[in-house]
């Protein structure tokens, strides 16, 4: 085993065991016998002290001025620059999308890093005219304290930083706590952090079972606010667990997101769409295009089209470059896809490509599933409803855009939607009609950039949105500030005349 890294907690800027003394293993979803590394099986008391570290530094570093802080995290996008392939080669290994996504990721958490950098020196309040005489009001953004940061694994370094980032920035502290299956990528953000200065005890890491370090996280009273990103049910129980405390809490949860084409739509633009969108990330995406409402007039020739070019897909190790989809995260993953196959097929939906696992030559070792593509599905079914977040995607014919823009908004989740026209009338209406927190048009649905807010309505959010100014929302609160300097006793709304 001495060959195999062994990767520790990061807690008040030392790297240390966990209390359990126990690990687990981070292993290649394209190869289970490859172990990238292990990681500390963290404990409860790990958590706590975790919190106290970063308790006992939040009182400094919410001092510091934001500018400061700021350039902290300047350095922290130079330092991701500069590892950018290397972080990218060991995301693929350990999460299993393509080397051009993983760089995507990395990329992500740079752009991240820059823009919110230099929120140190804005972080606007506002200052507006006080009702009386010779005074002064202004509001003033203010850190909560210490954060929980949980994250998933489709996004390994992405989605930490989504979080990381904004909270540092506006003078709070974290405990992070990446998901099982990827840990090495947070783990390498969080070095990067603490080459660029990050003082000792304001991020701190721990690695181990949601299930056993949720419980201090969301209910430690040290701890301010949590901010989850993960399935529709961990994300009920984060609230369900947070409410008690009345603490903050921001989910970004589960997506069933759709492209809908149009008969006046460039149909092998809507084609690339549809199969960057429901096969990149081998479909696990939060914002993935598992469903794709066509025109009637244009069905037969989009799917024919669709099916070829999802034949086309090469899939294999993301290392690989002539290689189009990696494996799905795990065992259980790629049960999930094989039932929901089972499912579509069960309620009468056409299998047009695809439907089987690849379990022979190079793909004996690895969670690889073949891009599937169910056509005629109607818009109940199951594979039409739930999230089954693997290479799957659902087609369903629409009359129109009216009869489409009604299928695509009738799910339980609301994150992204996308509509291929050449009518900017159809592309406005669907603008205004369809209830998620992202659209596109004449795109896919996912490409979403930092500097915009992000996030879903109905079950895939509780009303927050992350990136954007908007992340500063979710990592601050607000004060309102009165200045009286008339020198006697004035009183609002009451000294009118
Ligand atoms: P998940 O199973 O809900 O896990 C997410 C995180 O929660 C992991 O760190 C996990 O730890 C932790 N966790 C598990 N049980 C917990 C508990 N009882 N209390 C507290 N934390 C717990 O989700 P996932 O499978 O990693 O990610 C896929 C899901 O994320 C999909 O539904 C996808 O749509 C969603 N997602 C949403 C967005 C968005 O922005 N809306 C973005 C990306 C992904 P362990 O790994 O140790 O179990």
């Amino acid at each position: 085993m001495s060959h195999i890294p062994e990767f520790r907690n990061y807690i008040a800027g030392q790297w240390v065991r966990s209390s359990s003394g126990a690990t687990f293993e981070n292993r290649n979803p394209a190869n289970r016998n490859e172990i990238l590394g292990v990681f500390q099986r963290s404990t409860a008391k790990d958590a706590e002290q975790a919190i106290r570290a970063a308790g006992e530094a939040f009182a400094r570093w919410r001092l510091m001025p934001a500018p400061r802080r700021g350039e902290i995290l300047f350095r922290v996008g130079e330092l991701l620059l500069k590892r950018k392939e290397e972080f990218a080669q060991q995301m693929t290994r350990e999460m299993g999308k393509v080397l051009s996504e993983t760089r995507g990721d990395v990329q992500e958490a740079i752009d991240m890093s820059f823009f919110t950098a230099g929120e140190g020196r804005r972080l606007y309040g506002h200052t507006t005219p006080a009702e009386l005489p010779n005074k002064f009001a202004m509001s003033v953004r203010m850190p909560l304290g210490v954060c929980s940061l949980i994250t998933p694994w489709n996004f390994p370094m992405a989605i930490p930083s989504w979080k990381l980032i904004p909270a540092l920035v506006c003078g709070n502290t974290v405990v992070i706590k990446p998901a099982s299956d990827t840990p090495q990528s947070c783990f390498n953000l969080v070095q990067i952090c603490e080459e660029a200065g990050v003082p000792a005890g304001v991020v701190n890491f721990i690695t181990g079972s949601g299930g056993e370090l949720g419980g201090p996280l969301m209910t430690h009273a040290g701890v301010k606010l949590v901010s989850f990103t993960g399935s529709t049910e961990t994300g009920r129980a984060v609230s369900a667990a947070c409410a008690p405390g009345f603490k903050h809490c921001n989910l970004e949860m589960g997506g069933k997101n759709v492209i809908m084409v149009m008969d006046d739509a460039h149909l092998d633009l809507a084609v690339e769409g549809a199969v960057w969108g429901g096969f990149g990330t081998a479909g696990q995406r939060c914002t993935a295009a598992s469903r794709v409402v066509v025109h009637k007039k244009v069905y037969k020739e989009f799917v024919e089209k669709l099916a070829g070019r999802t034949k086309s897909l090469r899939v294999g190790n993301g290392l690989d470059p002539h290689v189009d989809m990696g494996p799905v995260i795990n065992q259980a993953q790629l049960e999930t896809v094989e039932k929901y196959v089972e499912i579509g097929k069960k309620e009468g939906a056409k299998l047009l490509m695809g439907g089987h696992r690849l379990e022979s030559g190079e793909h004996a070792q690895g969670f690889f599933h073949e891009p599937t593509l169910f056509g005629d599905v109607s818009p109940k079914m199951r594979i039409a409803q739930e999230e089954i977040f693997g290479p799957v995607v659902s087609v369903i014919p629409a009359d129109g855009l009216d009869q489409a823009v009604e299928v695509a908004n009738d799910v339980p989740y609301g994150l992204s939607a996308s509509i291929y026209t050449q009518d900017v009338n159809k592309a406005f209406v669907a603008m205004r009609d369809m209830y998620t927190g992202i659209f596109y048009v004449n795109a896919s649905t996912i490409g979403a950039e930092v500097h915009l807010p992000f996030g879903g309505t109905k079950q895939t959010g509780n009303g927050h949105r992350e990136a954007g100014i908007q992340a500063l929302d979710i990592f601050s609160e607000w004060k309102s500030i009165y200045v009286d300097y008339s020198g006697k006793l004035q009183k609002a709304q009451i000294d009118h005349d």
